[in-house]
């Protein structure tokens, strides 16, 4: 092979690293370099012992031999510290040039000197212990040719010049002969030293290319498990890991599944550049501080958490998480706020493989979502039997004939002052063939599921305004509104068009609305409200003391009546809940608004609820829902009995 490079530009290209590797290999040889100049050196005394003076006999192979054997001992002491350095290497390369040279010239003075002494085969004894002394270092010194060079340059040209200097034509022809096979062994020397180098470069390419590899494999698994909008990990991610804490130590942990609620009209209404920048923010909120905890996105509002404690504290957390997630939410074109439902599974309580945690948190979540929407549920049995029939309703309510399963019961409010009959509530009623009685918020929820909301509100209302038709001008009708009725614009100008058909006077009519079915898009409800009120219906806010919202908030809406919820009567028994009803009533009173107190269940509630002021009242005591035939008829015998 041709010499690529010059020694320097091999070396610099071969780099630093590559001088350690050069002293690992010449470590190895140079004992066998020193033992062989001992052993020649100490043959060569011998030869001359009875000719020469005793320092070149004596003195100086002894001095020769304890400097190889010191040398000896130092490279034997490197190769105990294991690795050397860089700098370290390069020092031992630079001091071996140097070393080198100073024996090449000390052993060629001896040589010299000795060669003054003795006859023919002494001096073809000392030729020969030229040559081998040369050739030995040119081999032994094979990874450091610089130095096989500077010493073979001192010892054969020292002997050359002697070889001249003494007219032999036998000592020329032999220092000549040494000299050119050193020249030879020195360029196969010089050879084979570039393929090391060569060979060095590309397995150290090959090394760095190994390396680069394994980190591009490393980045790319990191990719492969990472959710690329929100940088959480994602599904593939969650899943592994929720495995591997099932292989782990069977320590106690919660699958939670998150889903935004109101993310769609986000994302609708403002583009999905907004939607994936309220998934990014989303997602920084759920970025757990500790590392007991996981978040991954599952995929579109849908995210994963594992929680590593036990059920209680995964309650708390999951507490935490609904609140940090309803906070308002600065997009760059505008403010909003969403909330989220979750579903819990705590192993191993409801399950011990991945899949059945999912899907079990996965069914809690889907119960959350219709029945605690913006708050958590945790999966148990007695969960998974509501669910179980959930899904029975829903099946049912998809071949229900509406117009002849659904019914209208009606329920009258009183008032107080003389407990005359002044309106009634229409409940919906629905008997299905399939699996019996349903209560009217399965109803209205499978509706809802079904996508067939409006037309079962409106198959209701029709029922309702029948009903009403029957009953004295003075009684006004209460009809029910879910969310989803005053978020749809067709649903509210379609009630409008029956109440019109119906002949009966709106202000006959009062719309009942839960104060959930109105936090969620306050501006849209209020939108619709007024379009209901415009035509001289009254709006009473139902179910009040059950929501998250105050009756202020509440105040901003066009309501009427405030309907307070039956929880409330009651606490009508003891004096702190007379005391909390009496201050909901004032407030009330303060706003204007009429109010309606339900639930009353017996004559001493209907004794406190007028002393406390209430104007209305609503309850078993007084009259259960029925058929507006019976309601007809208990207020012909209330007529008589007056
Ligand atoms: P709500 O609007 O608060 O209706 C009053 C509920 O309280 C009725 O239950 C009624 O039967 C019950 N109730 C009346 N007096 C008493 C009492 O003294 N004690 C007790 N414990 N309960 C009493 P119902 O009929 O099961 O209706 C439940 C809920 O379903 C209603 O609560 C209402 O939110 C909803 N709902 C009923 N009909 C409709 C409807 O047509 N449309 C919509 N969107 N929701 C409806
Ligand atoms: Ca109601
Ligand atoms: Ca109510």
């Amino acid at each position: 092979m041709k010499f690529p490079f010059p020694f320097r530009q091999w070396e610099a290209k071969a780099g630093a690293q590559f001088e350690v590797a050069q002293v690992g290999k010449l470590r190895r040889q140079i004992a066998p370099l020193y033992v062989l100049l001992t052993l020649s050196a100490a043959s060569l005394a011998f030869t001359y012992r009875t000719l020469a003076p005793v320092w070149l006999t004596l003195v100086m192979p002894a001095l020769l031999i304890a400097a190889c054997m010191t040398r000896m001992i130092g490279w034997g002491l490197m190769g105990q510290q294991g690795e050397v350095t860089p700098a370290q290497a390069r020092t031992a390369l630079r001091r071996t040039t140097v070393v080198g040279a100073m024996f090449a010239v000390t052993f060629s003075a001896w040589t010299l000197a000795l060669d003054q002494y003795g006859g023919i085969r002494e001096h073809s004894h000392l030729a020969m212990f030229v040559a081998i002394s040369v050739l030995g270092c040119v081999f032994c010194l094979g990874y450091h040719p610089r130095a096989a060079s500077v010493i073979c340059l001192i010892d054969v040209g020292t002997f050359l010049v002697h070889s001249f200097n003494r007219g032999s034509k036998v000592d020329i022809a032999i220092a000549i002969n040494v000299a050119l096979v050193t020249a030879v062994i020195l360029k196969v020397l010089r050879d084979s030293f570039a393929s090391f180098i060569t060979l060095e470069i590309s397995q150290r390419a090959l090394e760095q290319k190994r390396e680069e590899t394994q980190n591009l494999c490393e980045e790319n698994a990191l990719l492969a498990q990472t959710d690329a909008l929100t940088g959480l990990p994602n599904r593939r991610f969650f899943f592994a890991e929720l495995e591997r804490m099932l292989a782990a130590d069977g320590q106690a942990f919660t699958v939670a599944v998150l889903d935004l609620d109101g993310f769609k009209p986000v994302n609708d209404g403002f583009g999905h550049a907004l939607g994936d920048q309220l998934l990014q923010i989303i997602a920084h909120r759920l970025r757990p501080a500790t590392d007991s905890i996981v978040a991954a996105r599952l995929g579109g509002d849908e995210f994963g958490l594992l929680i590593k404690h036990e059920a209680p504290d995964a309650i708390r957390y999951a507490r935490w998480i609904c609140d940090k997630v309803k906070e308002s939410i600065p997009l760059s074109d505008a403010t909003v706020t969403v909330g989220c439902s979750l579903g819990l599974a705590s192993y191993p309580e409801v399950g011990r493989t991945a899949q059945d945690l999912f899907d079990r948190a996965d069914f809690a979540l889907y119960y959350a979502k219709s029945h605690k929407r913006g708050g958590y549920v945790i999966f148990s049995s007695e969960l998974a039997e509501i669910v179980r029939s959930d899904r029975e309703i829903e099946k049912a309510f998809q071949v229900a004939e509406l117009e002849r399963e659904l019914t209208v019961a009606f329920q009258p409010i009183f008032a107080t002052n003389d407990l005359a009959l002044v309106g009634v509530e229409a409940l919906a009623r629905w008997n299905s063939p399939h699996v019996g009685i349903v209560s009217p918020e399965q109803l209205i929820s499978a509706a809802e599921r079904a996508g067939m909301a409006r037309r079962t509100t409106l198959t209701l209302f029709g029922k309702a305004l029948e009903g009403a038709a029957w009953l004295p001008e003075n009684v006004r009708l209460n009809f029910n509104l879910s969310a989803l009725d005053v978020a749809d614009d067709v649903t509210v100008s379609l009630i409008l068009e029956r109440l019109d058909m119906s002949g009966l006077r709106p202000e006959r009519i009062v719309f009942e609305l839960t104060e959930n079915a109105l936090v969620k898009d306050l501006d849209a409800a209020r939108v619709s409200l007024e379009r209901l009120r415009n035509t001289g219906a009254k709006l009473a806010l139902d179910d009040f003391g059950t929501g998250f919202s105050s009756l202020s908030t509440l105040h901003r809406l066009p309501f009427d009546i405030v309907k307070v919820d039956r929880s409330f009567a009651a606490r009508l028994h003891d004096a702190p809940g007379r005391r909390l009803i009496a201050a909901i009533r004032g407030l009330a009173d303060a706003l204007s608004l009429q109010c309606v107190l339900e639930g009353i269940e017996t004559e001493e509630q209907l004794h406190e609820a007028t002393a406390a002021g209430f104007g209305f009242v609503q309850g078993y005591h007084l009259a259960s829902p029925g058929l507006i035939g019976d309601v007809l008829a208990a207020l012909e015998l209330a007529r008589e009995a007056a």
